[in-house]
């Protein structure tokens, strides 16, 4: 990221149109590689991790590690073995944006294992950013994506339970929320992002989160950083916060002090807010990571110098 100084250095500069040197000030520095991702997910950030040695780019390695829960039928809130909504339908959102501001993404997606390398695809190979249900569908079969039934018995057995005591009601609950928002930094200095879920649920046949939304679940801008959203997507769309994030370290905040303000803004704004959870997570361009949620519990994963650690997150409600 550009210090504010040196931004309104260069900004001013440039106006006056001083050529070469310049141009190199206003070159970020590129800031040490870095995988991190929304929760305990270190297959993911090494996944990632591993992309980025073998000459992968940020975009790469974003997807890599996102395709690691999506294909995992243990975790019950990304992909394959994501839980269902009410009416037993198992629909995915994701969305992905690279440096050069170039952004993909799929909603309402059913029977696909990977919904965040549809997104990619849709980003290189159609003019659109975002395809949904069945034209998502339609698409990510004529790409050689394989439809596949997609809940598994395990989400299958979870879903019949909540049945029974559930009414039919959607239910905000806190501890039910486990989407993959992944960022990387590269050898070169560039940030991507990637999210992707199953997102709440037992939520209505029909309902989109944050997730696959730019600027809501995820966002990206080179010049910056990047930060993605976990959590009751509802809250995060009415506050844009991926963009917000983003915007707020432009204007100079470090990740942690622009995780801290988006949250503060949903407090503010939301007087229910004990209710549910939404987190942060953020890096610049200097490879500084902040995070911060409503409630406790929220924890990220960061592998950089190929070493990862769960790192516990801060936040507004204390235990
Ligand atoms: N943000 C996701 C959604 O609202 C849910 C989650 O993070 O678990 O769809």
């Amino acid at each position: 990221m550009l210090s504010r100084r040196t931004f309104l250095r260069t900004s001013t500069l440039s106006t006056l149109a001083v050529p070469l040197l310049l141009r190199a000030e206003a070159t970020p520095p590129a800031g040490t590689p870095l995988v991190v991702a929304t929760w305990p997910n270190r297959g993911a950030t090494e996944a990632g991790w591993q992309r980025l040695q073998s000459g992968g780019t940020a975009l790469d390695a974003v997807e890599a590690g996102a395709r690691v829960p999506e294909a995992d039928p243990n975790e019950t809130s990304v992909g394959h073995g994501g839980l269902p909504d009410r009416d037993g339908h198992v629909t995915l959102d994701a969305c992905i944006m690279d440096w050069k501001g170039n952004a993909g993404a799929v909603t309402f997606l059913e029977g696909i294992m990977h919904p965040i390398s549809v997104a990619r695809r849709v980003m290189e190979k159609t003019p659109h950013v975002m395809l949904s249900g069945a034209g998502a569908l339609q698409f990510a079969v004529s790409e050689g994506f394989v439809k596949k039934i997609q809940l598994t018995s395990k989400a299958r057995k979870a879903w019949e339970a909540w049945k029974k005591t559930a009414k039919y009601q959607p239910k905000i609950n806190v501890e039910n929320h486990d989407t993959i928002g992944i960022l990387s930094l590269d050898q070169q200095g560039h940030v991507s992002g990637a999210c992707s879920t199953s997102g709440l649920a037992y939520k209505m046949h029909g309902r989109v989160g944050d997730s696959p939304i730019i600027g809501a679940g995820m966002f990206v801008d080179d010049e910056v950083g990047a930060a993605c959203a976990t959590g009751l997507g509802e809250f995060v769309m009415k506050t844009l916060g991926s963009f917000l994030v983003v915007e707020l370290m432009r204007q100079g905040r470090s990740p942690q002090q622009a995780c801290e303000e988006a949250i503060g803004r949903i407090v503010k704004r939301y007087p229910n807010y004990p209710e549910f959870q939404v987190g942060y997570l953020a890096t610049n361009k200097q490879g500084d990571v902040g995070a911060y949620a409503i409630q406790p519990g929220f924890s990220y994963t960061l592998t950089r110098d190929g070493k990862t650690t769960i790192v516990p997150s801060d936040s507004h409600l204390k235990k």
